[in-house]
């Protein structure tokens, strides 16, 4: 399988068919991200032989176990929703071919990506198959997201997301806890709380700022143009998104960035969340978090 540098994906893709569509990221200029950083180029999209070549390999490989158990497939790269439509429905149409079973097809997506197409465009890629795109929109809070350079706010993400629900795509969020900077974070969480309660995510999954020193971000601490949220701040802002969200979804910060895993479906676990969280923030020490934190060595 063409896989290039480190391969990404949602906790919840595990039993997705992993397609590299793209490589790299288009915009590569989030402060805090270092994602991609072990690739030699930016961005890279495959070419549609080299996506054929994995999608007979994995057929080959899948065989004795029953292809026909492939039921979702997700294309790998930071955002390969930004190709255009006609080549996504290409790819589909690749893997419609390989695996006949495979209802839909996953992605991460930037929100500039969907701004890219057409609302006809987008409901061409529905029918495709394209659903749950994964968005890392990181958090509603306007001044955080234009100090890290996400290249975009939250009125795009409010406009791009009511675009795919028109359209009948589903979304899921990660949300970056700590984005917002010391003494933010507990506001920065409420203004993500409500933009999301405007929306209808299915899932998001929180992760922890991890800051490395090869990143942007850890550049404007040393000018101290920004500084980092203690690790329970973190924590009592991920207990105020909690709090705040008054939607139906699944909540989950799972990944290694988050010392103590959580998870549970909201509203019907909030009270169970809410206390997790409460019992981390009396009884967790803040340098037993910051050790976990500076041992992580990858995310
Ligand atoms: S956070 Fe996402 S969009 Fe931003 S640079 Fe990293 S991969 Fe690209």
């Amino acid at each position: 399988m063409h896989y290039t540098g480190t391969i990404w994906r949602p906790p919840y893709e595990a039993s997705s068919l992993l397609l590299q569509a793209a490589a790299g990221c288009t915009h590569h200029k989030c402060k805090f991200c270092t994602l991609y950083s072990d690739l030699p180029f930016e961005f890279r999209m495959s070419p549609l032989e080299e996506i054929e070549t994995d999608l007979k390999e994995a057929k080959a490989q899948l065989k004795p176990w029953g292809q026909d158990r492939i039921s979702r497939t997700f294309l790998t790269g930071a955002n390969p929703f930004v190709l255009k439509a006609s080549r996504l429905i290409e790819i589909a149409g690749f893997i419609q071919k390989y695996f006949p079973g495979n209802k839909t097809i996953g992605c991460f997506s930037r929100i500039t990506d969907i701004a890219l197409k057409t609302d006809e465009e987008l409901s061409e890629l529905q029918k495709a198959g394209y659903d749950a795109l994964t968005i890392g929109i990181e958090t509603g809070d306007d001044e955080a997201l234009a100090f890290m350079g996400k290249g975009y706010g939250s009125e795009d993400i409010l406009a791009q997301c009511r675009r795919l629900d028109e359209a009948g795509i589903r979304y899921n969020f990660f949300y970056l806890t700590g984005i917002s900077g010391r003494g933010k974070g507990k506001q920065g969480a409420q203004a993500t709380a409500h933009i999301c309660n405007q929306l209808h995510p299915q899932i998001i999954g929180a992760s922890m700022l991890t800051i490395y020193p090869d990143s942007g971000l850890y550049q404007e601490i040393q000018k101290e143009n920004w500084q980092e949220e203690s690790e329970i701040e973190k924590y009592e802002e991920l207990k105020a998104l909690v709090k705040h969200l008054d939607i139906p979804l699944w909540f989950g910060a799972l990944g290694a960035s988050n010392p103590i895993p959580i998870e549970g479906t909201l509203p019907e676990d909030k009270g169970r969340i809410l206390s997790v969280l409460e019992e981390i923030i009396e009884h967790v020490s803040e340098e037993e978090l910051q050790n976990y934190r500076r041992n992580l060595r990858h995310l």
